[in-house]
């Protein structure tokens, strides 16, 4: 079972995406931060009504469930978390 650990780095990555992208559009504040990142506690702050992107249960059960099992995107969060936190990026 996958575990945030709530480091924050995954909401402060924005700059990645495309110029234009959609995602980007509605959450970078402009340096990169989600403009709903709180930068004190490092934790969301819309975190009941964050976005599908941002919820990976949702996302899973929206999107992924007849793709691949729970365990197959497990491994994959970890794997995604894992290279966020250590990466320097
Ligand atoms: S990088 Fe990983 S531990 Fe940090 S907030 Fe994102 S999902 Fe959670
Ligand atoms: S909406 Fe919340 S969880 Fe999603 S990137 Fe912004 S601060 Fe992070």
């Amino acid at each position: 079972m996958f575990e945030c650990r709530k480091c924050g780095k995954c909401c402060t990555l924005f700059h990645m995406f495309p110029e234009g992208d959609s995602i980007r559009e509605a959450l970078d504040s402009g340096d990169g931060i989600c403009r709903y990142f709180d930068r004190e506690s490092r934790l969301c702050s819309i975190y009941e009504s964050r976005p599908i992107i941002c919820n990976h249960a949702r996302y899973y059960d929206e999107y992924l469930k007849d793709r691949m099992t729970c365990e197959e995107f497990d491994v994959f969060l970890n794997t995604f978390c894992e290279r966020i936190r250590s990466d320097d990026v």
